[in-house]
């Protein structure tokens, strides 16, 4: 156990990655107190029974006071309102960080309505799970991941340093960057990539012949990987889109290319095409493994599905 590093953490908005942080701050005693807010009082009242806050509230505005650190973990969408209704109640000195999928956007919508005296420092973990809400979330969900943080200018280096150590105490490995970077960087490896996963799974679920039962039957190919993906949070990714519009769209349409360029070389039977792009993709997930940001286990590190019951 290290010293707080923060004596009042408030996590405005109680899911997936609020709740992880809730079990890694306790887990680790980061926090000297966590307190919370989340919409429904079916999501605070299950963060009370798991021991996720020690006091919940009812109003974001309530749940900010007195905290030295506040937590916008709420879709990305949601951030603009909450950071109004918050930006009265702040203690002077707090920081405010948010977990946002997106950092320009939520820049732009929660750097304008809070007062001098406070500092913003946008995040965004770069981990998570298909699952949502409050029972979703478990301590090790940070660990050996990067935390990414794009700064504003001007922003107190002690400030920064600070949330580093909760998030590199929680077991992310943290780095900064510009937002626009962050954007697209993201719009590569994580938001076209999840706009795949859901059209192949909706292709799949045009198609009438595979929709009924060999989808579900013979799914223990790459296409479980798609729907795996495509099992994440509606809200959330409808709100990743909407706000990282322009760089998603740049991948797109590179990814279009792409695709034509593999689509003609299947159509002319050009094998030495398709054997030297896969050879360089290979060496691409190579790479991650060597990085530590996945595991060599065969089958994508999962265990098999259950067989199916007679
Ligand atoms: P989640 O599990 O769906 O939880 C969202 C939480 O926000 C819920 O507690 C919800 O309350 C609350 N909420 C929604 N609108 C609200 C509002 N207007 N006021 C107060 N609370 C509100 O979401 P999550 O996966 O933790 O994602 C949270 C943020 O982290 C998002 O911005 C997302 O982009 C980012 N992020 C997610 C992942 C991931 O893989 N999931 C990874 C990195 C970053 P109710 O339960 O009462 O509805």
């Amino acid at each position: 156990m290290t010293a707080p590093i923060y004596h009042r953490v408030a996590l405005i908005g109680l899911g997936l990655i609020a709740s992880s942080m809730s079990h890694a701050m306790r887990a680790k005693g980061l926090a000297g107190e966590i307190v919370g807010h989340a919409k429904s009082p079916e999501t605070r009242a299950t963060a009370l029974e798991l021991g996720l806050c020690d006091h919940v509230y009812a109003t974001a505005a309530e749940a900010v006071k007195g905290a030295d650190l506040v937590v916008l973990a709420v879709p990305v969408g949601a951030m603009a309102a909450v950071a109004a209704e918050v930006a009265p109640h702040l203690a002077p000195g707090c920081t405010v960080t948010d977990v946002g999928s997106v950092k320009q956007a939520v820049i732009e919508m929660v750097a304008p309505h809070l007062p001098d005296g406070t500092c913003f420092i946008p995040g965004h973990p770069m981990a998570g799970t298909e699952y949502s809400g409050p029972r979703s979330g478990f301590a090790t969900l940070f660990v050996n991941r990067w935390w990414l943080l794009t700064p504003i200018d001007g922003t107190p280096p002690a400030a920064i340093l600070r949330l580093q150590s909760l998030l590199e105490g929680m077991g992310a490995k943290v780095n900064s960057m510009d937002a626009a970077h962050h954007d697209q960087v993201l719009a590569v490896v994580s938001h076209t990539p999840h706009l795949i996963a859901y059209t192949m799974v909706g292709v799949a679920d045009h198609l009438a012949q595979v929709s009924n039962s060999e989808v579900i039957e013979y799914s223990a190919s790459g296409f479980r990987d798609f729907t795996r993906i495509a099992a994440s949070d509606p809200t959330m990714w409808r709100d990743v889109f909407l706000t990282n519009k322009d760089a998603v769209l740049d991948i797109l349409g590179r990814f279009a290319e792409e695709l034509f360029v593999l689509q003609r070389a299947i159509r002319m039977g050009d094998g030495e095409h398709l054997f030297d792009y896969f050879t360089r993709t290979r060496a691409i997930r190579r790479g991650i493994i060597e990085a530590g940001q996945d595991t060599s286990a065969p089958d994508f590190g999962r265990s098999a599905p259950p067989p199916p019951s007679s």
